[in-house]
């Protein structure tokens, strides 16, 4: 079996179903994007997963576990978001620290949890700094660092480098990648970027108007494209 199944996924927002009996299948350690056009669900699918936006119908598993109605604390998932979430008062060492707040650990396993992820994330030598005194790219390795110091078993990742320019993007885009193999992190990360999606993934879920209408790898999904949204959505990225 899949490490997370997704079946018969709905959601609405009063008369607005954003979507309806999707099922997809992720293994674990894979690295899922979500890429769509604006407006067709993804950040919606994504926080369902995250427990934010609870579904109308349908299940979700993780390792077996039926997570459809966990809080989000409980579903072991680590979000990070497009706007950097940062608290402003805090310093790069309590933001990455709060996350770990709910599990009343010691003082020392913080510091010691902490300061493995500042490494991970490359902000060594930022611990006291604030957020306003980071640039966006360092931001957005905070916000992954503190999503990460709860050991997630999924990493959700809404459009975390959209925000960011493009050399910076890319930079992230790579050490995102190298962070995620090396903790054989089973990732979703939501573009609409076509460029991004080719580059980062094992596996496409294509989406449009609230359906998956393509999943497959990178070549599978540029050199077959399974209908004419598809193949129109892939053909703009050359
Ligand atoms: P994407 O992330 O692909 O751009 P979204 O998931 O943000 O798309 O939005 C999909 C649809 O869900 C849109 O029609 C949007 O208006 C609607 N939607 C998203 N969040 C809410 C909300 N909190 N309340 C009402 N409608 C929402
Ligand atoms: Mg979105």
């Amino acid at each position: 079996m899949s490490y997370v199944t997704a079946q018969h996924l709905t959601k609405r927002f009063g008369d607005n179903t954003v979507f309806e009996d999707v099922a997809f299948s992720i293994e674990q350690g894979e690295f899922i994007t979500l890429l769509g056009p604006s407006g067709c669900g993804k950040s919606t699918l994504l926080r369902s997963l995250a427990g934010l936006n609870p579904v109308d119908g349908g299940i979700i598993k993780v390792d077996g576990e039926d997570i459809t109605h966990l809080s989000p604390q409980q579903r072991g998932i680590g979000m990070v978001f497009q706007s950097y979430a940062l608290f402003p008062n805090m310093t790069v060492q309590g933001n990455i620290a709060f996350g770990l707040k709910m599990k009343k650990l010691s003082a020392d396993v913080v510091e010691r949890e902490v300061a493995k992820v500042i490494e991970l994330v490359d902000l060594t030598g930022k611990e006291k700094h604030y957020p306003h005194q980071l640039s966006g790219g360092q931001r957005q390795r905070v916000a992954l660092a503190r999503a990460l110091v709860v050991k997630p078993r999924i990493l959700l990742l809404d459009e975390p480098l959209s925000a960011l320019d493009a050399k910076i993007r890319k930079h992230l885009r790579q050490q995102i990648r190298d962070i995620q193999k090396e903790m054989n992190l089973t990732t979703i990360f939501v573009t609409h970027d076509q460029e991004e999606a080719m580059i980062m993934s094992d596996r496409i879920f294509l989406m449009n108007k609230g359906e998956i209408v393509q999943a497959g790898t990178p070549e599978e999904i540029y050199t077959h494209p399974a209908n004419e949204f598809v193949a129109g959505f892939m053909g703009h990225y050359n």
